[in-house]
Protein backbone atom coordinates (compact mmCIF):
# COMPACT_ATOMS: atom_id res chain seq x y z
CA UNK A 1 0.00 0.00 0.00
CA UNK A 2 1.39 3.25 -1.41
CA UNK A 3 1.12 5.87 1.24
CA UNK A 4 2.26 9.51 2.49
CA UNK A 5 1.75 11.94 5.15
CA UNK A 6 -0.07 14.78 5.27
CA UNK A 7 -2.00 16.78 7.80
CA UNK A 8 -5.03 16.05 8.63
CA UNK A 9 -8.41 16.61 10.83
CA UNK A 10 -11.89 16.71 11.00
CA UNK A 11 -14.35 19.23 9.49
CA UNK A 12 -13.77 21.03 13.03
CA UNK A 13 -10.54 21.59 12.29
CA UNK A 14 -9.78 20.03 16.07
CA UNK A 15 -7.49 18.03 16.66
CA UNK A 16 -5.28 18.22 13.64
CA UNK A 17 -2.13 15.98 13.33
CA UNK A 18 -0.02 14.72 10.54
CA UNK A 19 -1.52 11.42 9.35
CA UNK A 20 -0.30 8.66 7.25
CA UNK A 21 -2.88 8.33 4.58
CA UNK A 22 -3.26 6.08 1.44
CA UNK A 23 -5.40 7.13 -1.75
CA UNK A 24 -6.26 3.74 -3.53
CA UNK A 25 -7.74 4.20 -7.21
CA UNK A 26 -9.88 0.70 -7.62
CA UNK A 27 -11.89 -1.12 -5.40
CA UNK A 28 -9.26 -3.78 -4.68
CA UNK A 29 -7.41 -1.20 -2.53
CA UNK A 30 -10.21 -0.34 -0.01
CA UNK A 31 -9.41 -4.21 1.59
CA UNK A 32 -7.61 -3.05 4.83
CA UNK A 33 -4.17 -4.50 6.25
CA UNK A 34 -4.18 -7.13 8.77
CA UNK A 35 -0.66 -6.34 10.00
CA UNK A 36 -1.97 -2.94 11.18
CA UNK A 37 -4.26 -0.20 12.16
CA UNK A 38 -6.01 1.06 9.43
CA UNK A 39 -9.48 3.00 9.06
CA UNK A 40 -11.55 4.74 6.41
CA UNK A 41 -12.17 8.05 5.64
CA UNK A 42 -15.01 9.63 3.63
CA UNK A 43 -14.97 13.25 2.69
CA UNK A 44 -13.44 14.31 6.80
CA UNK A 45 -17.25 15.88 7.18
CA UNK A 46 -17.02 14.08 10.85
CA UNK A 47 -16.02 17.40 13.36
CA UNK A 48 -13.60 15.44 15.55
CA UNK A 49 -11.41 12.54 15.46
CA UNK A 50 -13.56 9.84 14.22
CA UNK A 51 -11.54 10.17 10.69
CA UNK A 52 -8.01 10.18 12.39
CA UNK A 53 -6.01 7.25 12.92
CA UNK A 54 -2.37 8.49 14.38
CA UNK A 55 -0.76 5.11 14.53
CA UNK A 56 -2.08 3.71 11.44
CA UNK A 57 -2.93 4.16 7.73
CA UNK A 58 -6.08 6.11 6.79
CA UNK A 59 -7.28 5.18 4.06
CA UNK A 60 -9.14 7.74 1.31
CA UNK A 61 -12.21 6.51 -0.04
CA UNK A 62 -12.70 9.36 -2.43
CA UNK A 63 -11.18 7.86 -5.82
CA UNK A 64 -13.75 4.27 -5.26
CA UNK A 65 -16.39 6.27 -6.06
CA UNK A 66 -18.78 4.67 -8.94
CA UNK A 67 -22.16 4.00 -9.03
CA UNK A 68 -22.75 0.66 -10.15
CA UNK A 69 -26.17 0.16 -10.68
CA UNK A 70 -29.93 1.48 -10.01
CA UNK A 71 -33.29 0.09 -10.05
CA UNK A 72 -35.84 2.61 -11.53
CA UNK A 73 -38.46 0.67 -10.45
CA UNK A 74 -37.61 0.40 -6.57
CA UNK A 75 -35.56 3.46 -6.48
CA UNK A 76 -32.27 0.37 -5.07
CA UNK A 77 -28.95 2.27 -6.14
CA UNK A 78 -25.74 -0.16 -5.61
CA UNK A 79 -22.54 2.31 -5.68
CA UNK A 80 -19.16 2.14 -4.48
CA UNK A 81 -19.00 3.51 -0.70
CA UNK A 82 -16.86 7.15 -1.67
CA UNK A 83 -19.56 8.49 -3.80
CA UNK A 84 -21.08 11.07 -1.91
CA UNK A 85 -24.91 12.76 -1.73
CA UNK A 86 -23.54 15.52 -3.93
CA UNK A 87 -22.61 12.55 -6.74
CA UNK A 88 -25.99 11.10 -6.00
CA UNK A 89 -28.06 14.75 -6.42
CA UNK A 90 -26.44 15.64 -8.96
CA UNK A 91 -27.06 12.47 -11.10
CA UNK A 92 -30.84 11.38 -9.41
CA UNK A 93 -32.43 14.47 -8.27
CA UNK A 94 -32.99 15.73 -12.76
CA UNK A 95 -34.80 12.49 -12.80
CA UNK A 96 -37.29 12.97 -9.87
CA UNK A 97 -35.06 10.79 -6.91
CA UNK A 98 -33.98 12.05 -3.58
CA UNK A 99 -32.17 10.54 -0.63
CA UNK A 100 -33.72 9.23 1.89
CA UNK A 101 -32.38 10.76 4.52
CA UNK A 102 -29.47 13.26 4.72
CA UNK A 103 -27.78 15.31 7.12
CA UNK A 104 -27.10 19.10 6.80
CA UNK A 105 -24.42 18.78 3.56
CA UNK A 106 -24.16 16.99 0.97
CA UNK A 107 -19.90 16.67 0.40
CA UNK A 108 -20.06 13.40 2.58
CA UNK A 109 -20.01 9.78 1.08
CA UNK A 110 -22.38 6.77 1.98
CA UNK A 111 -19.43 5.18 3.87
CA UNK A 112 -19.23 8.11 6.30
CA UNK A 113 -23.33 8.19 6.48
CA UNK A 114 -23.50 4.87 7.29
CA UNK A 115 -20.39 4.83 9.54
CA UNK A 116 -22.11 7.18 11.11
CA UNK A 117 -25.74 6.20 10.83
CA UNK A 118 -26.58 9.79 10.19
CA UNK A 119 -30.03 11.54 11.01
CA UNK A 120 -31.58 14.12 9.12
CA UNK A 121 -34.59 16.34 9.32
CA UNK A 122 -37.17 13.73 8.73
CA UNK A 123 -35.81 11.47 11.47
CA UNK A 124 -38.97 11.27 13.67
CA UNK A 125 -40.73 9.71 10.83
CA UNK A 126 -37.86 7.76 8.41
CA UNK A 127 -35.16 7.01 11.27
CA UNK A 128 -31.95 7.01 10.18
CA UNK A 129 -29.66 6.31 6.76
CA UNK A 130 -28.93 2.50 7.88
CA UNK A 131 -32.96 1.82 7.81
CA UNK A 132 -32.86 3.20 4.44
CA UNK A 133 -29.85 0.58 3.73
CA UNK A 134 -30.65 -2.59 2.38
CA UNK A 135 -27.15 -4.17 2.18
CA UNK A 136 -23.26 -3.13 1.95
CA UNK A 137 -20.44 -5.33 1.43
CA UNK A 138 -17.91 -5.48 4.55
CA UNK A 139 -13.95 -5.70 3.97
CA UNK A 140 -12.56 -6.70 7.24
CA UNK A 141 -8.99 -7.32 8.84
CA UNK A 142 -8.90 -11.02 8.49
CA UNK A 143 -9.40 -10.47 4.41
CA UNK A 144 -13.29 -11.64 4.25
CA UNK A 145 -15.53 -9.81 1.75
CA UNK A 146 -18.95 -10.10 3.39
CA UNK A 147 -22.13 -9.47 1.57
CA UNK A 148 -24.29 -8.06 5.11
CA UNK A 149 -27.95 -7.48 5.30
CA UNK A 150 -29.71 -6.87 8.08
CA UNK A 151 -31.02 -10.31 7.87
CA UNK A 152 -28.06 -12.75 7.10
CA UNK A 153 -26.19 -11.33 9.40
CA UNK A 154 -27.84 -8.91 11.38
CA UNK A 155 -24.89 -8.56 14.14
CA UNK A 156 -22.68 -6.84 11.58
CA UNK A 157 -25.30 -4.89 10.06
CA UNK A 158 -26.02 -3.06 13.20
CA UNK A 159 -22.48 -2.81 14.38
CA UNK A 160 -21.50 -1.23 10.87
CA UNK A 161 -23.83 1.03 10.89
CA UNK A 162 -23.07 4.00 13.79
CA UNK A 163 -19.74 1.82 13.93
CA UNK A 164 -17.61 4.47 13.19
CA UNK A 165 -15.40 2.59 10.77
CA UNK A 166 -14.10 0.58 13.53
CA UNK A 167 -15.65 -3.08 12.24
CA UNK A 168 -14.10 -2.92 8.63
CA UNK A 169 -14.13 -0.94 5.65
CA UNK A 170 -17.51 -0.58 4.01
CA UNK A 171 -16.67 -1.32 0.42
CA UNK A 172 -20.02 -1.32 -1.66
CA UNK A 173 -23.81 0.50 -0.69
CA UNK A 174 -27.28 -1.15 -1.83
CA UNK A 175 -29.60 1.97 -0.61
CA UNK A 176 -33.00 2.53 -1.28
CA UNK A 177 -33.55 6.37 -2.70
CA UNK A 178 -37.17 8.09 -2.54
CA UNK A 179 -39.39 9.44 -5.61
CA UNK A 180 -40.18 13.24 -5.55
CA UNK A 181 -42.29 15.65 -7.84
CA UNK A 182 -40.32 18.07 -7.74
CA UNK A 183 -36.90 19.69 -6.15
CA UNK A 184 -38.80 22.47 -4.47
CA UNK A 185 -39.69 21.98 -0.58
CA UNK A 186 -42.71 23.64 1.35
CA UNK A 187 -41.75 25.39 3.79
CA UNK A 188 -43.80 26.97 7.05
CA UNK A 189 -42.29 28.68 10.27
CA UNK A 190 -43.88 28.76 13.56
CA UNK A 191 -42.09 31.60 16.54
CA UNK A 192 -41.62 30.27 19.59
CA UNK A 193 -40.89 33.54 21.99
CA UNK A 194 -39.46 31.15 24.57
CA UNK A 195 -37.74 27.52 25.11
CA UNK A 196 -41.54 26.29 26.65
CA UNK A 197 -43.26 27.88 23.79
CA UNK A 198 -41.12 26.52 21.55
CA UNK A 199 -41.30 22.82 22.81
CA UNK A 200 -45.41 23.05 22.41
CA UNK A 201 -45.05 23.73 18.89
CA UNK A 202 -42.72 21.00 18.42
CA UNK A 203 -44.99 18.35 20.21
CA UNK A 204 -47.93 20.03 18.39
CA UNK A 205 -48.71 16.71 15.94
CA UNK A 206 -51.05 19.09 14.18
CA UNK A 207 -48.23 21.04 12.81
CA UNK A 208 -46.26 17.99 12.08
CA UNK A 209 -44.63 17.47 8.26
CA UNK A 210 -42.33 15.14 6.96
CA UNK A 211 -39.24 17.24 7.67
CA UNK A 212 -39.22 19.35 10.86
CA UNK A 213 -36.01 21.51 12.89
CA UNK A 214 -35.82 24.47 14.88
CA UNK A 215 -33.53 27.27 15.18
CA UNK A 216 -32.60 28.78 18.72
CA UNK A 217 -31.36 31.95 19.64
CA UNK A 218 -28.78 30.56 22.02
CA UNK A 219 -28.30 33.88 23.78
CA UNK A 220 -32.10 35.35 24.57
CA UNK A 221 -31.96 35.88 28.09
CA UNK A 222 -34.60 35.79 30.35
CA UNK A 223 -38.24 34.99 29.73
CA UNK A 224 -37.00 34.34 26.19
CA UNK A 225 -34.32 32.33 27.23
CA UNK A 226 -34.60 29.49 23.99
CA UNK A 227 -36.84 31.57 21.36
CA UNK A 228 -36.76 29.99 18.42
CA UNK A 229 -38.28 29.38 14.97
CA UNK A 230 -39.85 26.03 13.99
CA UNK A 231 -39.28 24.76 10.01
CA UNK A 232 -41.44 22.40 8.92
CA UNK A 233 -41.39 21.18 5.45
CA UNK A 234 -42.49 18.50 2.65
CA UNK A 235 -41.60 18.14 -0.98
CA UNK A 236 -44.48 20.37 -2.87
CA UNK A 237 -45.80 18.38 -5.26
CA UNK A 238 -45.41 18.98 -9.33
CA UNK A 239 -49.18 20.25 -8.94
CA UNK A 240 -48.97 23.02 -6.02
CA UNK A 241 -45.67 24.88 -7.96
CA UNK A 242 -47.04 28.31 -9.69
CA UNK A 243 -45.17 29.17 -12.74
CA UNK A 244 -41.94 30.65 -11.98
CA UNK A 245 -40.80 27.54 -10.17
CA UNK A 246 -40.02 24.63 -12.51
CA UNK A 247 -39.97 21.23 -10.90
CA UNK A 248 -37.11 20.20 -11.57
CA UNK A 249 -35.01 24.00 -11.68
CA UNK A 250 -31.23 24.67 -10.68
CA UNK A 251 -31.18 26.47 -7.41
CA UNK A 252 -30.16 30.40 -8.26
CA UNK A 253 -27.05 31.12 -6.31
CA UNK A 254 -23.23 30.63 -7.18
CA UNK A 255 -21.34 29.11 -4.54
CA UNK A 256 -18.86 31.35 -2.30
CA UNK A 257 -15.99 30.11 -0.52
CA UNK A 258 -14.80 31.72 2.84
CA UNK A 259 -10.98 32.03 1.79
CA UNK A 260 -9.00 32.55 4.43
CA UNK A 261 -9.55 31.92 8.18
CA UNK A 262 -11.01 35.14 10.21
CA UNK A 263 -9.41 36.30 12.81
CA UNK A 264 -10.38 35.34 16.33
CA UNK A 265 -12.84 37.28 17.74
CA UNK A 266 -14.82 38.73 14.96
CA UNK A 267 -17.10 36.36 15.93
CA UNK A 268 -17.98 37.84 19.59
CA UNK A 269 -21.14 38.16 21.56
CA UNK A 270 -22.04 41.55 20.15
CA UNK A 271 -22.08 40.26 16.09
CA UNK A 272 -23.78 37.14 16.86
CA UNK A 273 -25.95 39.02 19.28
CA UNK A 274 -26.82 41.22 17.06
CA UNK A 275 -27.39 38.09 14.10
CA UNK A 276 -29.50 36.18 15.99
CA UNK A 277 -31.70 39.05 16.68
CA UNK A 278 -31.75 40.18 12.84
CA UNK A 279 -32.23 36.62 12.10
CA UNK A 280 -35.07 35.37 14.79
CA UNK A 281 -37.45 38.80 13.23
CA UNK A 282 -36.84 37.59 9.68
CA UNK A 283 -37.39 34.35 10.38
CA UNK A 284 -40.33 34.38 12.26
CA UNK A 285 -41.89 37.12 9.57
CA UNK A 286 -41.73 34.05 6.63
CA UNK A 287 -44.87 32.29 6.89
CA UNK A 288 -45.58 29.58 4.11
CA UNK A 289 -43.09 29.65 1.02
CA UNK A 290 -41.57 27.42 -1.59
CA UNK A 291 -37.46 26.93 -1.05
CA UNK A 292 -35.23 25.14 -3.10
CA UNK A 293 -34.00 21.92 -1.96
CA UNK A 294 -30.72 22.23 -2.01
CA UNK A 295 -30.49 25.45 -0.42
CA UNK A 296 -33.50 24.02 2.19
CA UNK A 297 -30.81 20.62 3.11
CA UNK A 298 -28.30 22.15 2.84
CA UNK A 299 -27.49 26.41 3.47
CA UNK A 300 -23.79 26.22 4.52
CA UNK A 301 -22.95 24.19 1.39
CA UNK A 302 -22.80 27.35 -0.50
CA UNK A 303 -20.10 28.72 1.76
CA UNK A 304 -17.46 26.86 0.74
CA UNK A 305 -14.88 26.20 3.47
CA UNK A 306 -17.36 28.03 6.13
CA UNK A 307 -15.00 25.53 8.83
CA UNK A 308 -13.13 28.34 8.55
CA UNK A 309 -15.32 31.14 10.08
CA UNK A 310 -14.11 30.08 13.06
CA UNK A 311 -10.18 30.74 12.67
CA UNK A 312 -6.93 28.91 12.06
CA UNK A 313 -7.28 26.96 16.00
CA UNK A 314 -10.64 25.13 15.30
CA UNK A 315 -14.08 24.68 17.09
CA UNK A 316 -16.17 21.82 18.25
CA UNK A 317 -19.59 21.11 17.74
CA UNK A 318 -21.42 19.58 20.49
CA UNK A 319 -24.65 17.51 19.56
CA UNK A 320 -26.30 15.61 22.24
CA UNK A 321 -29.70 14.29 22.60
CA UNK A 322 -31.81 14.04 25.52
CA UNK A 323 -34.88 11.71 26.44
CA UNK A 324 -38.32 12.82 25.80
CA UNK A 325 -39.25 13.34 29.37
CA UNK A 326 -36.32 15.34 30.52
CA UNK A 327 -35.93 17.32 27.53
CA UNK A 328 -37.17 20.44 28.04
CA UNK A 329 -35.32 20.54 31.72
CA UNK A 330 -32.04 19.31 29.93
CA UNK A 331 -31.62 21.95 27.03
CA UNK A 332 -32.63 24.73 29.19
CA UNK A 333 -29.62 23.52 31.71
CA UNK A 334 -27.47 22.89 28.62
CA UNK A 335 -28.46 26.90 27.18
CA UNK A 336 -27.61 27.72 30.82
CA UNK A 337 -24.09 26.38 30.61
CA UNK A 338 -23.41 28.27 27.00
CA UNK A 339 -24.82 31.86 28.84
CA UNK A 340 -22.69 31.12 32.23
CA UNK A 341 -19.62 30.74 29.29
CA UNK A 342 -20.56 33.71 27.52
CA UNK A 343 -20.43 31.65 24.65
CA UNK A 344 -22.23 33.05 21.72
CA UNK A 345 -23.13 30.18 19.07
CA UNK A 346 -24.31 30.87 15.86
CA UNK A 347 -25.70 27.37 14.97
CA UNK A 348 -28.12 26.64 17.74
CA UNK A 349 -30.39 23.91 16.01
CA UNK A 350 -32.99 21.88 17.97
CA UNK A 351 -34.61 18.91 16.52
CA UNK A 352 -37.25 16.21 17.73
CA UNK A 353 -36.01 12.42 17.20
CA UNK A 354 -38.41 9.59 16.73
CA UNK A 355 -37.92 6.19 17.64
CA UNK A 356 -34.25 4.79 18.09
CA UNK A 357 -32.63 2.28 15.16
CA UNK A 358 -31.41 -0.90 15.99
CA UNK A 359 -27.13 0.07 15.44
CA UNK A 360 -25.97 -0.83 18.79
CA UNK A 361 -23.88 2.43 19.22
CA UNK A 362 -26.17 4.63 16.56
CA UNK A 363 -26.79 7.98 18.16
CA UNK A 364 -30.47 8.70 17.85
CA UNK A 365 -33.07 8.08 20.81
CA UNK A 366 -36.30 9.08 21.35
CA UNK A 367 -36.13 12.75 22.49
CA UNK A 368 -34.92 15.84 21.56
CA UNK A 369 -31.28 17.05 20.09
CA UNK A 370 -29.61 19.96 20.13
CA UNK A 371 -26.31 20.93 18.24
CA UNK A 372 -24.59 23.88 19.03
CA UNK A 373 -21.00 25.26 17.95
CA UNK A 374 -18.38 26.30 20.75
CA UNK A 375 -16.42 29.10 19.05
CA UNK A 376 -13.63 28.78 21.24
CA UNK A 377 -10.46 26.41 20.32
CA UNK A 378 -9.06 23.49 20.89
CA UNK A 379 -8.90 22.60 24.76
CA UNK A 380 -10.73 25.73 26.00
CA UNK A 381 -14.16 24.13 23.62
CA UNK A 382 -13.15 20.27 25.29
CA UNK A 383 -13.14 22.62 29.02
CA UNK A 384 -17.12 23.90 28.17
CA UNK A 385 -18.11 20.56 26.33
CA UNK A 386 -17.16 19.10 29.69
CA UNK A 387 -19.72 20.85 31.85
CA UNK A 388 -21.91 19.80 28.63
CA UNK A 389 -21.43 16.67 28.90
CA UNK A 390 -22.45 15.89 32.96
CA UNK A 391 -25.19 17.54 32.02
CA UNK A 392 -26.10 15.71 28.94
CA UNK A 393 -25.45 12.06 31.46
CA UNK A 394 -27.12 13.59 34.13
CA UNK A 395 -30.66 13.98 32.15
CA UNK A 396 -29.87 10.15 30.27
CA UNK A 397 -28.78 11.70 26.98
CA UNK A 398 -25.75 10.89 24.76
CA UNK A 399 -23.30 12.71 22.61
CA UNK A 400 -22.60 12.41 19.09
CA UNK A 401 -19.75 10.36 18.59
CA UNK A 402 -19.43 11.93 14.77
CA UNK A 403 -19.16 15.32 15.86
CA UNK A 404 -17.17 14.76 19.56
CA UNK A 405 -13.52 15.49 20.30
CA UNK A 406 -13.56 15.64 24.10
CA UNK A 407 -15.75 12.69 25.87
CA UNK A 408 -14.04 10.71 27.89
CA UNK A 409 -13.90 7.11 28.11
CA UNK A 410 -16.31 6.37 31.16
CA UNK A 411 -18.80 8.88 30.04
CA UNK A 412 -18.87 7.32 26.19
CA UNK A 413 -19.19 3.62 28.18
CA UNK A 414 -22.55 5.67 29.86
CA UNK A 415 -24.18 7.15 27.56
CA UNK A 416 -23.84 3.94 24.72
CA UNK A 417 -24.76 1.34 27.37
CA UNK A 418 -24.96 -1.20 24.37
CA UNK A 419 -21.28 -1.12 24.02
CA UNK A 420 -20.30 -4.26 25.23
CA UNK A 421 -22.60 -5.90 22.76
CA UNK A 422 -20.88 -4.11 20.27
CA UNK A 423 -17.72 -4.73 21.42
CA UNK A 424 -18.22 -9.02 21.03
CA UNK A 425 -19.05 -8.29 17.34
CA UNK A 426 -16.34 -5.97 16.84
CA UNK A 427 -13.49 -8.97 18.46
CA UNK A 428 -15.45 -11.21 16.16
CA UNK A 429 -14.71 -9.39 13.27
CA UNK A 430 -11.68 -7.88 13.66
CA UNK A 431 -10.23 -9.40 16.46
CA UNK A 432 -6.93 -7.82 16.28
CA UNK A 433 -8.39 -4.52 16.56
CA UNK A 434 -6.75 -3.58 13.65
CA UNK A 435 -9.81 -1.12 12.38
CA UNK A 436 -8.66 2.06 14.96
CA UNK A 437 -9.38 5.65 15.26
CA UNK A 438 -8.10 8.59 17.36
CA UNK A 439 -11.98 8.40 18.77
CA UNK A 440 -11.42 4.93 19.56
CA UNK A 441 -8.40 5.18 21.04
CA UNK A 442 -9.39 8.16 22.82
CA UNK A 443 -12.54 6.31 24.02
CA UNK A 444 -10.52 3.29 24.82
CA UNK A 445 -12.88 1.22 22.28
CA UNK A 446 -11.73 -1.89 21.83
CA UNK A 447 -11.32 -2.51 25.77
CA UNK A 448 -14.26 -3.47 27.80
C1 LIG B 1 -22.29 21.14 7.69
C2 LIG B 1 -22.47 19.78 8.29
C3 LIG B 1 -23.76 19.35 8.60
C4 LIG B 1 -23.96 18.09 9.16
N1 LIG B 1 -25.23 17.72 9.44
C5 LIG B 1 -25.46 16.50 9.97
C6 LIG B 1 -26.78 16.06 10.22
O1 LIG B 1 -27.75 16.79 9.99
N2 LIG B 1 -26.96 14.80 10.70
C7 LIG B 1 -25.91 13.97 10.95
O2 LIG B 1 -26.14 12.84 11.39
N3 LIG B 1 -24.64 14.36 10.73
C8 LIG B 1 -24.39 15.60 10.24
N4 LIG B 1 -23.11 15.98 9.97
C9 LIG B 1 -22.02 15.03 10.20
C10 LIG B 1 -21.71 14.20 8.94
O3 LIG B 1 -22.88 13.88 8.25
C11 LIG B 1 -21.07 12.89 9.37
O4 LIG B 1 -19.93 13.16 10.13
C12 LIG B 1 -20.66 11.99 8.18
O5 LIG B 1 -20.26 10.76 8.70
C13 LIG B 1 -19.50 12.55 7.39
O6 LIG B 1 -19.30 11.74 6.25
P1 LIG B 1 -17.87 11.64 5.57
O7 LIG B 1 -18.00 10.89 4.30
O8 LIG B 1 -17.26 12.99 5.50
O9 LIG B 1 -17.12 10.73 6.63
P2 LIG B 1 -15.77 11.00 7.45
O10 LIG B 1 -15.92 12.20 8.28
O11 LIG B 1 -14.61 10.93 6.53
O12 LIG B 1 -15.81 9.70 8.39
C14 LIG B 1 -16.80 9.58 9.38
C15 LIG B 1 -16.72 8.17 9.97
O13 LIG B 1 -17.04 7.22 8.97
C16 LIG B 1 -15.99 6.27 8.83
N5 LIG B 1 -15.94 5.91 7.40
C17 LIG B 1 -15.96 6.73 6.35
N6 LIG B 1 -15.93 6.00 5.20
C18 LIG B 1 -15.88 4.71 5.56
C19 LIG B 1 -15.84 3.47 4.86
N7 LIG B 1 -15.85 3.41 3.51
N8 LIG B 1 -15.80 2.33 5.57
C20 LIG B 1 -15.80 2.35 6.92
N9 LIG B 1 -15.85 3.47 7.64
C21 LIG B 1 -15.89 4.64 6.96
C22 LIG B 1 -14.76 6.97 9.33
O14 LIG B 1 -13.79 6.05 9.79
C23 LIG B 1 -15.32 7.81 10.46
O15 LIG B 1 -15.43 7.06 11.62
C24 LIG B 1 -22.86 17.23 9.41
C25 LIG B 1 -21.56 17.65 9.10
C26 LIG B 1 -21.37 18.92 8.55
C27 LIG B 1 -19.96 19.36 8.22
Amino acid sequence: MQTKRIELSGWGRFPSTRQEVARPERYAGLRPAGNMFNLGRGMGRSYGDAALCNDGVVILTERVNRLLDFDAETGLLHAEAGVTLEDILRVFLPRGWFLPVTPGTRYVTLGGCLASDVHGKNHHHAGSFSNHVEAFELLTTTGERLHVTPENNPEAFWATAGGMGLTGMIGEIWLKLQRIESAWMQVRHYTGENLDALFGLMADDTLDDDYSVAWIDCLARGDQMGRGVLMTAHHAAAWSLDKKHKPFAQPGRVQRALPFDLPGGLLNRLSVSAFNAIYYRRQARRDEYHDHLLHYFYPLDSIGHWNRMYGRRGFIQHQCVIPEDNALDGIKALLSVLQHYGLASFLAVLKRFGAGGSGHLSFPMPGYTLAVDLPISGDAACRVAADLNAVVLEHGGRVYLAKDACLAPDEFRAMYPRYPEWLDIKRQLDPDGYMRSDLGVRLRIGEP
